[in-house]
């Protein structure tokens, strides 16, 4: 029986750059096409380059090779019935992409460009970003290329409830606990709960992101961008800044840009836009409290388009997005801070020259892996604060873990102390990420914090379970 390589001696070995790009071309080469997954990758892999220099360990026990390949990839058929009675099929999807130390945990995306290199993308980044919480939770993620947009709450809760009797036998409180993404917000959940509970014979905590009444936990619904704008007051503070008085740049409409817009003006930060997929608004008088209540509305009871904004409200202007421009008009307007909240890749190197050139310093991203490879590359080059994705909206699955505790403890906390422990972990990560990047040798480079940060508690758990 040969030995297994967790236990082996290491083989002698060649340089961590040359072993890194040896193991983006196998990625490249088993997963074609795949090129979020290729990009999400690429950025971890190429800050643990540091990592396999001091610590040859992870590489004789093949620790990359195997944090790459998902445990389990499931792929299924969704077929509902639309309101004018005609059947609609649809595919889903879950990626239970690393359980080292803890249960699969991730949010599921609805939204018509998901395929599966999104989703396994977005696996991937979880599983740092979850291990960063100092939470035990593994990384998953789902969803389906199903598009909420447009359809009638009956049809949703078909879909939904569709989705739902497959994905229920592989999932569990404690195998895997899926929560909200794009297009998965408190209805969904509801509708996916309900089916869940009723083909399981079991109220558990098997998905985060519940309704109050049922299991929910306070703050679920700010977490993401909450904990957003807390990781950028650490940011600033390392600079002796704080938001007051700054102007941000927000993108998106939903979950996460409402409460990024909340958090900012509670802490006296001048909001100023606002975007879904149709366009973007520019409001110079700043978003106050009594426009976010209007948005809030449009986007979560009406489920209104951006645009209507700009006819609201006097002084502001709508852009539409124009699909054959190469950047984002958002990213173009002066300001201090951005906080690019909905979706990957929304900036580009170009749109990134434009931000550092109209003044921004600090970029804080609420959205998974907003920024291209290049842009990120334009954010460090001019030592700007950066905060990427995986450390700066761990507060959404923070807080899902938190709510995860709740049901298991079958009580439920108050919205001060909920809110105290987001804060707290934030903190937490922030200076996890700060730390770790000084000790790597790249002070103030928290992409390279974050990545290592992550990887370390993951990596030193698959050591330790041995060949799995
Ligand atoms: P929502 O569905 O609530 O909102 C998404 C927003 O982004 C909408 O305004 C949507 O506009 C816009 N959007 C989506 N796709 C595109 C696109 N291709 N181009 C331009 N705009 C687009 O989702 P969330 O707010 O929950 O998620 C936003 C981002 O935050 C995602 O990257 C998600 O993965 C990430 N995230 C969310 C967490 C959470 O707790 N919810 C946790 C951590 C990260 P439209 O209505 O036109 O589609």
């Amino acid at each position: 029986m040969s030995v297994p390589s967790a236990v082996m001696p290491a083989p002698k070995m060649g340089s961590s750059k040359d072993y890194v790009s040896g193991l983006m071309a196998l990625v490249k080469a088993k997963n074609p096409g795949e090129t979020e997954f290729h990009q999400a990758v690429g950025e971890v892999v190429e800050s643990l380059a540091l990592v396999l220099d001091r610590h040859p360990e992870y590489r004789s026990a093949k620790i990359l090779e195997r944090i790459v390949e998902p445990e389990r990839v499931l792929m299924f058929r969704v077929p509902w019935i639309d309101d004018r009675g005609e059947i609609q099929v649809n595919r889903g999807f879950r990626i239970q992409m690393n359980s080292a130390i803890g249960p699969y945990k991730g949010g599921l995306r609805f939204h018509a460009s998901v395929n599966l290199g999104i989703l396994k993308f977005l696996a991937f980044e979880q599983v740092f970003k979850n291990s960063l919480t100092t939470l035990p939770m593994g990384g998953g993620k789902g969803g389906s290329d199903f598009d909420p947009k447009g359809k009638s709450d009956m049809e949703v809760m078909h879909f939904c409830q569709s989705f739902m009797t497959e994905l229920w036998r592989h999932i569990g409180p404690d195998t895997d606990v899926p929560a909200g993404d794009i297009g998965v917000g408190g209805r969904e959940i509801g509708f996916l709960y309900g089916q869940y509970k009723r083909l399981a014979n079991e109220f558990s905590g098997v998905l985060t992101g519940k309704g109050l009444n049922w299991g929910g936990s306070l703050i679920r619904p700010e977490a993401t961008g909450y904990g957003c704008v807390y990781f950028a007051q650490e940011m600033l503070k390392t600079r002796r800044q704080t938001l007051e008085g700054k102007t941000c740049l927000v993108s998106g409409s939903g979950n996460v840009s409402q409460y990024t817009v909340e958090k900012l003006l509670d802490l006296d930060a001048k909001p100023i836009t606002l975007s879904d997929s149709n366009g973007v608004i520019h409001d110079p008088a700043g978003i106050d409290r009594e426009k976010l209540a209007w948005v809030m509305d449009l986007k979560n009871v009406k489920r209104g388009r951006i645009k209507d904004y700009a006819d609201k409200f006097q002084g502001a202007r709508y852009i539409p997005t124009d699909p054959m421009q190469d950047e984002n008009s958002l990213w173009s307007v002066k300001a201090d801070c951005a906080f690019p909240s909905a979706t990957q890749n929304e900036i580009n190197a170009r749109d990134a020259a434009s931000l550092v050139k109209n003044g921004v310093t600090l970029v804080a991203e609420g959205a998974n892996m907003p920024s291209t490879l290049e842009a990120t590359k334009v954010f460090l080059d001019a030592k700007i604060l950066y905060g990427p994705a995986k450390a700066a909206n761990a507060g959404g699955v923070a807080t899902s873990g938190l709510e995860m505790s709740q049901n298991s403890m079958r009580l439920s906390w108050t919205r001060k102390e909920v809110d105290e422990r987001l804060h707290n972990i934030m903190l937490a990560i922030h200076t996890a990420c700060f730390e770790t990047a000084e000790k790597y040798g790249t002070p103030g480079n928290l992409v390279n914090g974050a990545n290592i940060a992550g990887f370390l508690k993951v990596a030193n758990a698959m050591l330790d379970q041995g060949v799995v």
